[in-house]
């Protein structure tokens, strides 16, 4: 490098320092280029992050505002103390006067030109989003069976991208694709949306529509899914905007039947999150869960986040078998009064109507216009899920025993055994880990004690409580003992 190109590195640096001495008001409104510095710590937005504005144009940074909180809050605060030191100092607290702010910012403020944006790597950019069958195979890694479920999911998130990026043209407007997801539980219905949302590389808030109540009642208002959403994407406005919702349960706030109280955290819950699904201005709390007069507030776009609904709707499988067996014992097609009670794909057969039946609202439905079903895990699948998925159970006790240089095998019928035990369970493939776990302890507590063994195998029995794990030792791996 000669001195020349050492003088231009230096221009460079400084020509931003210099460029702009004062900012006026009205130019900072419309033009955004300069970046905010915090009044209280001076650093500039690109160090100390998303500045708070509070009005007369003064940015305080989000660190300084929870230390200023926190000193009003934990320092013991007491009023009484506060009269009795007659208003004099207090320690720890630094107090923000208004008044002596009106100027806005001082003349002299040099301000920093803020670097041009790089562009992110848009998730909603329609070039970018990989067609439905690429989601899908990225889906199968992780997510076993639920084919249906996966093809359904893949089309809707792909769509959903596309009329997000096809807003600006305006002819034709696209619906969104809210989605409605039934089905057991443990069967990956949030497992499936974790792992769209991370592929997808969106925000995503996960919420339980058991705690959501109308607002001003006991639990959390039906925007809080939102302020969730925000502070998955980091108070990133935008990217929340292109977020996912999840709300489980969702068949927990079906309308009461014979009540004749006030039903704040059903069919209430399901109206106000009328205008949340369809899209609407929302104004949520930055930094916090719920709203008060010390946190900053920010306004929410909801159009175009996804929101998917899920559920395991209990009763639901009754309510279609009487449609079905209304519907099939009139006429010649008549058939048997039990046909579908041993039906293991009931669930499947779902339609509109046994949903609003169970308690939806018709306009709670109309707006998520996609309804699907997930199938209960058989033991096949249940075995699947053991060995198959990137992060497979059966792969992380591998590697925790390969770390001791020792090798596990799960021979075919153990697998089936747990598949066994953990079904009985009914909570789906959650129980598989916790079958597992019960005699892994054993395993995993007695192998490090001992340097010669070099592999160890789990037998059906073993899983049965019948009989020991075999045990073969580095010096002859064919020798074979119980632990
Ligand atoms: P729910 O349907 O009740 O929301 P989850 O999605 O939380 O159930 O599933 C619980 C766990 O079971 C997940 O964390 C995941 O590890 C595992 N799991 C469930 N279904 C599948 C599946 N089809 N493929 C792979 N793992 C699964």
């Amino acid at each position: 490098m000669n001195d020349n190109d050492y003088r231009e590195v230096i221009d460079e640096e400084t020509k931003p320092e210099t460029e702009v001495t004062s900012v006026d008001e009205k130019e900072d409104e419309t033009e955004n280029e300069y970046e905010d510095i915090c009044y209280i710590c001076r650093r500039p937005e690109h160090i100390a992050g998303k500045m708070i504005r509070i009005p007369n144009n003064i940015c305080i940074c989000q660190d300084c505002m929870q230390k200023t909180f926190d000193s009003m809050n934990g320092s013991g605060f007491p009023m009484d103390d506060m009269l009795n030191m007659n208003m004099g100092r207090i320690p720890n607290i630094s107090m923000i006067n208004l008044s002596d702010l009106q100027g806005g910012m001082p003349g002299s403020q040099k301000l920093k030109k803020k670097k041009p944006k790089e562009k992110k790597e848009a998730a909603i950019d329609i070039r970018k989003i990989p067609a439905p069958h690429k989601i899908k195979a990225s889906l199968d890694e992780y997510v076993v069976g639920q084919e249906q479920a996966k093809k359904v999911m893949s089309v809707a998130v792909y769509n959903h991208y596309k009329r997000i990026a096809s807003e600006q043209k305006d002819d034709v407007e696209i619906e969104k694709s809210n989605m409605l997801m039934i089905g057991p539980t443990g069967c990956g219905k949030t497992y499936l949306v974790k792992t769209l949302a991370k592929l997808l590389d969106v925000p995503l808030a996960i919420t339980d529509a058991t705690s959501l109540t109308e607002a001003g009642y006991i639990g959390d208002d039906i925007e809080s899914v939102v302020s969730k959403l925000l502070a998955a994407a980091d108070n990133d406005v935008e990217r929340a905007e292109h977020g996912i919702i999840f709300i489980d349960e969702i068949d927990k706030i079906a309308k009461k039947r014979n009540t004749n109280q006030r039903d704040v955290s059903g069919e209430s819950v399901q109206q106000g999150m009328l205008k949340l699904l369809e899209g609407a201005e929302v104004e949520v709390p930055v930094g916090a869960s719920s709203k008060n007069a010390m946190v900053p507030m920010t306004m929410v776009n909801t159009r175009n986040i996804l929101f998917i609904c899920g559920g395991a709707f209990p009763d639901l499988e009754d309510i279609i078998k009487e449609r079905l067996n209304q519907e099939s014992s009139i006429g010649f097609k008549a058939k048997l009064k039990d046909e579908y009670d041993k039906d293991e794909n009931l669930l499947s057969k779902v339609t509109v109507e046994d949903v609003r039946k169970f308690g939806m609202i018709p306009e709670f439905l109309g707006r998520l216009p996609i309804m699907f079903t997930l199938d209960a895990l058989t033991e096949e699948t249940l075995v699947r899920i053991l060995k198959e998925p990137k992060n497979a159970i059966l792969k992380q006790y591998e590697r925790l025993l390969e770390m001791d240089e020792v090798k596990l095998i799960f021979e075919d019928d153990a697998l089936l055994a747990i598949a066994k035990k953990a079904k009985e369970k009914k909570v789906g493939a959650r129980a598989l880990r916790a079958v597992i776990e019960e005699f892994m302890l054993d395993i995993m507590y007695e192998i490090p004690k001992d340097d010669s063994i070099g592999t160890v195998t789990i037998t059906k029995d073993y899983v049965e409580k019948k009989g020991n794990p075999l045990i073969a030792l580095r010096s002859c791996p064919q020798i074979a003992a119980g632990v």
